[in-house]
C-alpha cells in the first residue's frame, strides 16, 4: 500500500490528500515520533490505517522538515543525465562520478536557500532515500534497500566549486541551506513508473529544467550497487541522482536575491525555495 511520510516540526507524519496524521498517534504508539526510526522502519508504515483516523492538520498549514533531517552520508552524482554532461562540455562518465553532500546542508522544503557568492546555481534532482544497512547490494535487489524518493535541489556555488582543478564539488554544493528536500517522502509504489518520473525546475516562473528520469545515465539500482560494494549504506541515506540539462552556468545565469525556485517530480510532489542573498 502506498504512503507518503513528513517531517511536521520535527515528529514523523503520514499523509493522506490534503491533510497529516501524526506517526505515533496513528499507530497507537507502534511507532515513534522520530522521522530518522520511521525511515528504518518504512516497511511497517504502509499497515497504518488512517481511515477514520482524525487528521492533525492539513498539509498546506504544516511546519514541514526535510524527511530525512539527519542522513548519515548524502551522495551526489555529477552528470547523470546526457544532456547536463553535453551542456557541461563533459565526455559521459563510464563510472558513476561521486561526491559529498555534508548533511549539514540538508534543509526543509520551504527553506530559504542562503547565498554567500553570485554564482549560485540551481539543481533540481530525484533523491532516494536508503532505508536500510546497505552493502554489496545488486542492482536486482537494490529497490529492496530503498524506503522511498523525494525532491531535492542540489544547490551549487559555482564560484567555489570550481576555485580550484580538480573542481571541489562537495564544498561548493554544501554550503548551509544548499540542499532542501522533500516536501515528503513517497513510497515506491505510489510511483507509476519509478523509471520515468517527470522532473522540473521553474525559476522566478520561467521554466529552467523539464527532462524525465528515464535519461538518467546510471538508474537508481545500478547506483545503489555501486555505492554499496565501495561502502556500507545506512538508513536515511541520500542519494540525489544527478540533474538534467537547464542549469544557470551553462547560460551565464544565476540565482539573485528574492528568486524563487520551484522543484516539482510527477508523482512525488514541489517544494518553493526562495532565494536570500546573505552577502
Ligand atoms: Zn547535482
Amino acid at each position: 500500500m502506498p504512503f507518503k511520510l513528513a517531517n511536521v516540526a520535527g515528529r514523523a507524519a503520514l499523509v493522506d490528500g490534503d491533510h497529516y496524521f501524526d506517526l505515533e498517534k496513528a499507530s497507537g504508539g507502534e511507532l515513534g515520533s522520530d522521522p530518522m526510526e520511521a525511515i528504518q522502519r518504512f516497511d511497517e508504515l504502509d499497515r497504518i490505517n488512517l481511515s477514520g483516523a482524525t487528521p492533525d492538520g492539513k498539509l498546506a498549514d504544516a511546519d514541514l522538515g526535510p524527511p530525512s533531517p539527519k542522513p548519515p552520508q548524502v551522495f551526489g552524482i555529477g552528470l547523470n543525465y546526457k544532456d547536463h554532461a553535453a551542456e557541461s562540455k563533459m565526455a559521459l562518465p563510464d563510472t558513476p562520478m561521486i561526491f559529498t553532500k555534508f548533511p549539514s546542508s540538508i534543509s526543509s522544503p520551504g527553506a530559504n536557500v542562503m547565498m554567500r557568492g553570485q554564482k549560485v546555481d540551481w539543481e533540481v534532482e530525484l533523491v532516494v532515500v536508503i532505508g536500510k544497512t546497505t552493502k554489496d547490494v545488486s542492482q536486482a535487489d537494490a529497490w529492496d534497500h530503498v524506503a522511498g524518493l523525494t525532491v531535492g535541489q542540489d544547490i551549487s556555488d559555482r564560484a567555489v566549486q570550481l576555485a580550484v582543478k580538480p573542481p571541489q564539488m562537495s564544498m561548493g554544493k554544501s554550503f548551509d541551506t544548499f540542499s532542501p528536500i522533500g516536501p515528503v517522502m513517497v513510497s515506491k509504489d505510489t510511483v507509476k513508473d519509478l523509471s520515468d518520473m517527470g522532473i522540473t525546475c521553474d525559476v522566478s516562473g520561467e521554466r529552467k529544467q523539464d527532462s524525465r528520469t528515464r535519461y538518467l545515465i546510471f538508474t537508481i539500482p545500478h547506483l545503489v550497487e555501486y555505492i554499496s560494494s565501495i561502502l556500507t549504506m545506512q538508513p536515511g541515506d541520500l542519494i540525489f541522482t544527478g540533474t538534467p540539462d537547464g542549469v544557470g552556468v551553462a547560460s551565464g545565469t544565476f540565482l539573485k536575491d528574492g528568486d524563487v525556485i520551484v522543484s516539482e517530480i510527477e508523482g512525488i510532489g514541489s517544494m518553493t525555495n526562495r532565494c536570500v542573498q546573505e552577502r
